[in-house]
C-alpha cells in the first residue's frame, strides 16, 4: 500500500511493457504511482495490482485536453507530482519511406513528441512551485543511429532528446531534472508485434547486440528509477542508451 505523503510518479503508457515495469519499480521504491494509458481498464487493473493508493487513468497522450485532465486528476487525488515518466508509445508504422503517409508520420510525432511536451508542461506547473521534480523521457536508439523505415518514429524520438535538453536547461535552476533513456530492443508487446508482422528478427537482433540478447523491461525500469532518484542529483539533460551495447558495436562480425 502506498502511504499518503509518499512521492508521486505519473507513468504514461504504464499498463504494459516498459511502462508497467517502471510503475512496478517506483511502487516498490515507495512511490504512489499513477498509470495513464490509452486503455483505461488496463490502467485501472494495473493500479489495483500495485495495491491501495495507486491510480489508473484513461488518457490518450496525443490528445492535449486528455493529458491536461490526467495531470489534473493526479494532483487532485495525490496533492503533488514528483516524477513524470513519458513512456507511452507505438511502433506500428515502420513502412518503407516511399509508402509512408504524412498522416502516419505525424501520428508518431503526436503521440511521442507532442505527448511528452504537453505532459512535461503540465507536470512542471506543479513541480516549479514545489522547487523540485524529475522527468524521464523514453527515447530510442532509433534516434541515435539510422534504422530503416523508422522515419516518423526516429524523428519523434530525436525530438524527445532535444526536448529533454531544452527542458533541463530551462528548469534546472528551479530544481527540476530532465533526462531520457534510449532503449535498444526490449522484449515487450511492441517488439512482439513487429516480429509477427515480419518487420524485425529478434534472433538476429540478439546476435548483433554485444550482450547477446534483447533487453528486459525491468532493465529499463532500473535506469528510470536511478535517473529520477536523489542518487542522480547532478544528472540532467542527458540521454542514456540502455541497449546491451548496441550503440558501441560498429562492426557486423567479431
Ligand atoms: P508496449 O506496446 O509494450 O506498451 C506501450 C503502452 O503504451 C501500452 O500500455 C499502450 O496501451 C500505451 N499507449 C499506446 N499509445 C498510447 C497513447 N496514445 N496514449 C497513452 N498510452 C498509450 O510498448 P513498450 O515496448 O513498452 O514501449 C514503451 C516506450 O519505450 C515507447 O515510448 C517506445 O517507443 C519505447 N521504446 C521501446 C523499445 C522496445 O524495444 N520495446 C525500444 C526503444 C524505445
Amino acid at each position: 500500500m502506498a502511504a499518503q505523503g509518499s512521492p508521486v510518479t505519473l507513468v504514461t503508457g504504464g499498463a504494459d511493457g516498459i511502462g508497467w515495469a517502471i510503475a512496478r519499480r517506483f511502487a516498490a521504491g515507495g512511490h504512489r504511482v499513477a498509470i495513464a494509458d490509452l486503455r483505461a481498464d488496463a490502467a485501472d487493473a494495473r493500479a489495483r495490482e500495485l495495491g491501495e493508493g495507486h491510480l489508473g487513468l484513461g488518457c490518450d497522450v496525443a490528445a492535449e485536453p486528455q493529458v491536461v485532465a490526467a495531470v489534473g486528476r493526479v494532483l487532485e487525488s495525490c496533492g503533488r507530482l514528483d516524477v513524470l515518466v513519458n513512456n507511452a508509445g507505438i511502433a506500428d508504422t515502420f513502412l518503407p519511406t516511399v509508402e509512408q503517409t504524412a498522416e502516419l508520420f505525424m501520428r508518431q510525432l503526436d503521440i511521442h513528441l507532442k505527448g511528452s511536451f504537453v505532459a512535461s508542461r503540465e507536470a512542471a506547473k506543479a513541480m516549479l512551485p514545489a522547487g523540485q521534480g524529475a522527468i524521464v523521457n523514453l527515447a530510442s536508439i532509433a534516434a541515435l543511429t539510422g534504422l530503416p523505415r523508422r522515419n516518423g518514429y526516429a524523428a519523434a524520438k530525436a525530438g524527445i532528446i532535444a526536448l529533454t535538453r531544452t527542458l533541463a536547461a530551462e528548469w534546472g535552476r528551479r530544481g527540476i531534472r530532465v533526462n531520457a533513456i534510449a532503449p535498444g530492443y526490449v522484449r515487450t508487446d511492441l517488439v512482439a508485434a513487429l516480429e509477427r508482422d515480419g518487420k524485425i528478427d529478434t534472433d538476429a537482433i540478439g546476435r548483433r547486440a554485444p550482450l547477446g540478447r534483447l533487453g528486459r523491461p525491468e532493465e529499463i525500469a532500473e535506469v528510470a528509477w536511478f535517473l529520477a532518484s536523489p542518487a542522480a542529483s547532478y544528472v540532467s539533460g542527458i540521454t542514456v542508451p540502455v541497449d546491451g551495447g548496441w550503440m558501441a558495436f560498429g562492426s557486423d562480425g567479431d
